[in-house]
This record gives C-alpha cells, structure tokens and sequence, in this order.
C-alpha cells in the first residue's frame, strides 16, 4: 500500500474545521489538526454567523465567488451534517434596511444582477416591510438632531442568505472529520515550521514534533507569528467586534417569519424565545489606546438598534463579548496560497469579518490548491 501523505492543519477555529471536513472526504490521506486551545475558541468563538452572500454589494471578481461559492455550500453543509444527526441552529433570510434614498438605484441594480446571477432578491417598500416586519420601526430620532426623524426608505430581503451558529458548526464539522480519521490534537501550540529547502519537514508545538507533507496555516491571527521566516512574511492586524445577547419579553415579529435584521451594519439575529444576538463593534487597533472591549460599545450597539426596533429598549442584556478578527495587511481577506516560496505551505486564514462564510469556499480552494501539486490522490 502507498504510504499515506501528512497533512499538518495548523488552527481549528471553522475554516481549519471545515478544511479538515472536506479534504477527509476527497483524499487519502493522514490529516491531523492541532490547536492551543479546544476548537471555535478564537475569533470563531465571537462571531454572529451572519452569511451575507447574495445580500452583499459584491457582483463580481474573486470576493463574489468565494461568496457564491460559499452559500452554495453552506446549504448542501448543513443538510449532510445534519444526516449524520448533527443538529445546528441556524436562521433563514437576511433584511437590510436602507435609511439613505441616494443608495436605492445601488439596490435596485443589485437585485438585477443577483437575478440574472440566480440569486432573487426582493426590494420592499416601508408598507410592505411593516407588513413582513411589524417589529421593524419605520420612523425614528435622528442620532444626531433627535427633534428630525429618520425613515426607513426601503427594506432589501434575501431568501438565500441566513446565520448559522458558527461554535456548534466548528464541532460539529470536528466531530464528524474524527468519524473520517482526522485526528485532534488540543492544548498543542505550534511554535515553529522547521524548513528544509523550501520544503516544511514538520511542524514543532508544545508538545510534540509532527512529521508533516503539506501544512495549512489556518490560525487566524496567530499565523502571522508562524510566517515570519518565509521570503513573503504575512501581516494581520487584530479588528475588536463586540457583541451581546440580548433577552426581550417575547419574540418580535411574525412566528413564521424571523430573518437576521441588518440596519446600519448592525446584526439582529433571532434565537427563538425573545432571545437574540445583537452585534458586532468594528474597531482598529490605535497607537494611543488598548484594543479592549469597553462598556459604551454595547451600550452604541444597543441605542443603534433601538433606532430601527424600539422593543429594544426593553432588552435585558444576558451577556457581552468580544473577538477580535484577523484582518490582512496590504492584501484583500481572505489570504488562500502558498507561503511565499515554499512548496508545501498553504495559507488559508485572514478571514477578517467573514471567516464563518467564507469558511466553505475556503475548504474548496485548498482541497484545489492540493490537487494541483498532484501529489495527492483526490475521491473522483
Ligand atoms: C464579534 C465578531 C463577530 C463576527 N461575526 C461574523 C459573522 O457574522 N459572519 C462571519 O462570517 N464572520 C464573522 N466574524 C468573523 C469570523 O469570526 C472570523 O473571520 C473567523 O472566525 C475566522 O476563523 P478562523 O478559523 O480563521 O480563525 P479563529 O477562529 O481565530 O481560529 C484560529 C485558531 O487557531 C488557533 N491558533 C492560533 N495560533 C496558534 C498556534 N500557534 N498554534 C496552534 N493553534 C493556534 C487558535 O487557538 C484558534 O482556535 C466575526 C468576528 C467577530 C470577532
């Protein structure tokens, strides 16, 4: 029998999860994954699961595909693991508000493409939106003149896109590559690629020395510390979101009828039972001040909502958290190639604010990436 090649997945937040899911079905192969800490605890630990795919402004080039790639994906995901009797809480549909009628030819062109693209969307007026969203506030203060009031213009929805629970997917997605003989190591830092020739031999952690084919940096902000030897070095900087669930007396708008609620790029993400996720901050790392989660970031995400859902005056806060994200430095997100000039290392991390959906079409262009070295036998 053919010796069976090592692949080393360095981070298992959801895309080192959902890479070791998918090349454990397509290839023949040793595949190991190790963490620092147990899975979904970085950057994935934080997020809100939001999949903006047909929704976003996006229509061509490399960031559409990736998302078309991705929430095409996403569903057919869902529905597998879910026949392995994984079950995974997730959300159907996105609205996004538009409070500004100079952007509505911007929508209305959007839904053309989309349509032509395969992807419907639908554009509302304020009555219609009323109608599909009671819970929705179609007139409020001005943040800044609270005398004027501010309208809600239009409402754009999308059937195809949603949220999933990003922390049950990450273990789901672990749970089902160890049935496929992925094995996992945790509390396993990796300190260093040892290179010979261009080529890495193995990888070095806390723990133990790993004899590695292929390596796949998939370490969200910690791999830029791991590149800092290769020709091409990779720079991330950390992006704080915080976030925070929410309780209300009960669940707002129609039973049958609850989307993710996205107004002025604040997520509004129904978890049944007056439950909700309200999220996330967008904040850069400054020379003057820490990058620490601070009260007054709940308390704009909480007075930005309430202005386009009153009830949310009346939400208990459960609880708050904060991540940051992995944001590349002088290239667009996300970061999926080889590490400069060496030959077995693949990078796929620098995911910034859309790691949990791009996490699939991630999967897809390493599982390619592999396939074109050919020295991997790929399932037909
Ligand atoms: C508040 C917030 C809200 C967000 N909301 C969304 C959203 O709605 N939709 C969306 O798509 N995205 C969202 N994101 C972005 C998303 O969370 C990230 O893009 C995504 O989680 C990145 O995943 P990852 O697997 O690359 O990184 P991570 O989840 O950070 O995983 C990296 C893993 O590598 C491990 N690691 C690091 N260094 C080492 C080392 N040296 N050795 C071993 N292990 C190591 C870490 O322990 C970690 O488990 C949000 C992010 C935040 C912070």
């Amino acid at each position: 029998m053919a010796k069976q090649l090592k692949i080393v997945i360095v981070g298992c937040g959801i895309v080192g999860a959902t890479i070791a899911y998918e090349l454990s079905q397509n290839i023949s192969s040793d595949i190991q994954v190790l963490d620092q800490q147990p899975p979904a605890q970085g950057s994935t630990g934080a997020a809100l699961g939001v999949l903006m795919g047909a929704i976003s402004v996006r229509v061509k080039g490399r960031t559409w595909k990736l998302r078309e790639a991705s929430i095409r994906r996403h569903k057919t995901l869902l529905a597998e693991l879910s026949e392995q009797g994984y079950s995974i809480p997730h959300t159907s549909g996105i609205v996004s508000l538009c409070f500004d009628e100079d952007k509505l030819p911007r929508w209305t062109a959007l839904k053309e493409k989309r349509e032509k693209q395969g992807w419907p969307l639908e554009i509302w007026h304020p009555a219609e939106l009323k109608k599909r969203c009671p819970q929705i506030t179609l007139d409020s203060p001005e943040a800044e003149t609270p005398t004027e009031t501010r309208r809600v213009k239009a409402a754009i929805y999308s059937s195809s896109d949603g949220q999933v629970d990003p922390v049950a997917l990450t273990n789901a997605l672990v749970t089902a590559a160890k049935v496929r003989d992925v094995r996992f190591h945790w509390n396993a830092e990796v300190t260093q690629l040892e290179i010979e020739r261009q080529r890495c031999v193995a990888v070095q952690t806390t723990q133990a020395r790993l004899e590695a084919d292929w390596v796949i940096l998939t370490a969200g902000l910690g791999s830029a510390a791991l590149t800092q030897f290769a020709s091409e070095p990779l720079a991330l900087i950390p992006v704080l979101g915080q976030a925070a669930e929410i309780q209300l007396p009960k669940t707002l708008g129609l039973k049958d009828f609850q989307p993710v609620i996205n107004g002025d790029d604040i997520q509004f993400v129904p978890l049944g039972e007056g439950r909700y996720w309200l999220g996330a901050t967008v904040e850069f790392p400054s020379e003057d001040e820490a990058l620490e989660a601070q009260a007054d970031g709940i308390e704009s995400l909480l007075k930005g909502a309430e202005r386009f859902c009153s009830a949310i005056a009346q939400a208990k806060i459960i609880k708050t958290w904060s991540g940051l994200r992995p944001r590349p430095v002088g290239q667009p997100a996300p970061v999926i190639k080889p590490l400069g000039d060496t030959e077995n290392v693949t990078l796929a991390t620098g995911h910034y604010r859309n790691g949990v959906l791009l996490a699939p079409a991630t999967a897809l262009a390493v599982c390619e990436l592999l396939q074109k070295s050919d020295r991997f036998t790929f399932s037909p």
